[in-house]
């Protein structure tokens, strides 16, 4: 079974992005569940990812899986205002 939502390091970070509607691939724009688009290198199709979780990836992901309320963080670097 293919995950749905996947990761993929560009622009400096680990990005999650939606397997139905993206593929990623070096040079090319993808748009990722943060509301960014990144633009994955060559080296980040094939390379060690070093570079640090997107972290609002990563809450994204977790409220489109349905994760009970209590394993979804709080947007990172943001006041709740919800
Ligand atoms: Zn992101």
């Amino acid at each position: 079974m293919v995950q749905r939502y996947l990761w993929q390091q560009a622009d400096g970070k680990r990005h999650a992005y939606d397997t139905e509607h993206h593929h990623p691939a070096a040079a090319r724009a993808l748009p990722v569940l943060c509301g960014a688009t990144v633009t994955p290198k060559a080296d980040d199709m094939v390379g060690v990812w070093l570079d640090p979780t997107c972290w609002q990836c990563d809450r994204e992901i977790r409220i489109r899986l349905d994760f009970p309320a209590n394993e979804i963080p709080d947007a990172p670097g943001q006041t709740d205002t919800q």
